[in-house]
């Protein structure tokens, strides 16, 4: 399975209307779009642009999608890693269902992973 980084996305979505903090405080278990905990998502493997293009596909909005891509790979925001790597996205189904993606669930082998 790919492993990929999280951030705290929360820091970066804005005026958003935020559901309350899971148990340990922070949205680190939540859904990249609406910020409910979900234990599902989907892998990306490919360069930076690709996983911009994704979020925007599954409702972040434009000038927030490449924010939150930075938040999730640690680079300063509006950039990311060169080269082709592996993205691990924390989505919920409700979020994916209107999206060409597919989610599974983050532990075991049925991540779902889409190359470029
Ligand atoms: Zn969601």
């Amino acid at each position: 399975m790919p492993v990929g980084r999280e951030a705290s996305w929360a820091l970066y979505r804005g005026p958003v209307k935020l559901p309350e903090p899971g148990m340990q405080g922070d949205y680190h278990e939540a859904c990249v779009i609406c910020m409910r905990g979900t234990d599902s998502g989907m892998a990306f493997v490919g360069p930076a642009e690709m996983v911009v293009a994704a979020l925007s596909v599954l409702g972040v909005p434009d000038d927030e999608a490449a924010l939150t891509a930075a938040a999730a790979w640690g680079t300063p925001p509006g950039t990311g890693p060169h080269g082709e790597f592996t993205t691990v996205l924390r989505v919920c189904q409700d979020c994916a269902k209107s999206s060409p993606f597919k989610v599974g669930l983050l532990v075991g082998p049925t991540l779902p992973t889409y190359r470029w």
